[in-house]
């Protein structure tokens, strides 16, 4: 199992690199850690980053099952946007309503390296949008309106990596 990396640890702030061989032994191995982890995290969704890893990678916990997007470009976003409740698990306690497209579409590979195309609604489009926020070093803490639990926990991570910095 990989650690998933909590804020305020600076990977989560980096804008992570394409994957360039997704047929690569090592890049093979780590969708397989990527998913594991997450399913045993019960997450909805994990980014590459949160697993102190440099990559445009993702994985969600599609209702089919685990399902890894490699590459993912978001290339249409409805107008109509609905606002709920959004945790993450790099923030463990932390809650927040965030507002998100309804509707979304995208490209991504695949783990064999097929170039997929899929449009999403509901669940799926706003955990994708958040797991795609990651890949480019935007967090739900930057977009949430209200927070429902954790605030000062946020507060407390945030005064630290300050201190950090000093
Ligand atoms: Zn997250």
């Amino acid at each position: 199992m990989l650690e998933i990396i909590k804020y305020p640890r600076l990977i989560l702030r980096t804008k992570v690199k394409k994957v360039k061989n997704i047929l690569n032994a090592e890049v093979q191995k780590f969708i397989g850690e990527l998913i594991k982890t997450m399913v045993a995290a019960d997450g909805l969704g994990l980014a590459a980053n949160q697993v102190d890893k440099n990559l445009r990678m993702l994985a969600i916990n599609h209702k089919d099952g685990p399902k890894v997007f490699i590459n993912p470009v978001i290339y249409w976003k409805s107008w109509k946007k609905n606002e709920a409740e959004e945790g993450c698990l790099s923030f463990p306690g932390v809650y927040g309503l965030v507002w998100r497209s309804k509707k979304i579409r995208l490209f991504y590979r695949d783990g064999q390296n097929r170039l997929r195309h899929l449009a999403a609604d509901e669940l799926l489009a706003r955990v994708l949008q958040h797991e795609t926020d990651h890949l480019n070093g935007v967090l739900f803490i930057d977009k949430a309106t209200k927070y429902t639990r954790g605030e000062n926990q946020v507060k407390d991570w945030q005064n630290q990596a300050t201190n950090e910095n000093i």
